[in-house]
């Protein structure tokens, strides 16, 4: 386990971000378990967070075994405490507003897709991991 200069609370979105669903399907970005367990291991805490409210973002994190790595679900609230120091999403306003990283929306199943872990990367080149 390394030690970062300072610990941040990371918040996930849910659609278009970590997973991709339809009325028939659900499925996970790749790297979203690893991406996950490298934040932790650095120390910082992950909260999952969705305009669809807490439940969902909730049965979300069970649904694809995210548990042991998320410290808490909320419904996008403005004011949701811990305030967010970084966010991971697929709105870019969003990003813009709380600081963080944007991605493409996960629109289709894509085994190849690498975009949550190049984010691991990059906090790590800037320090944070
Ligand atoms: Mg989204």
């Amino acid at each position: 386990m390394s030690e970062s200069a300072r610990t941040l609370n990371v918040f996930f979105d849910v659609d278009h971000t970590l997973v991709y669903t339809t009325h028939e399907q659900s499925s996970l970005r790749p790297g979203a378990h690893e991406a996950m367990a490298r934040l932790k291991d650095a120390g910082h805490s992950i909260y999952v967070w969705s305009a669809g409210g807490q439940l969902y973002s909730e049965r979300t994190v069970e649904r694809f075994g995210l548990s042991e790595w998320v410290d808490g679900c909320f419904d996008k609230h403005p004011r949701v405490e811990p305030r967010p120091d970084l966010i991971i999403d697929d709105d870019w306003y969003l990003v813009e507003k709380y600081g963080g990283y944007c991605v493409s929306q996960y629109k289709e199943v894509n085994e190849s897709d690498r975009e949550l872990l190049e984010i691991v990367d990059k906090l790590a080149e800037r320090g944070d991991l």
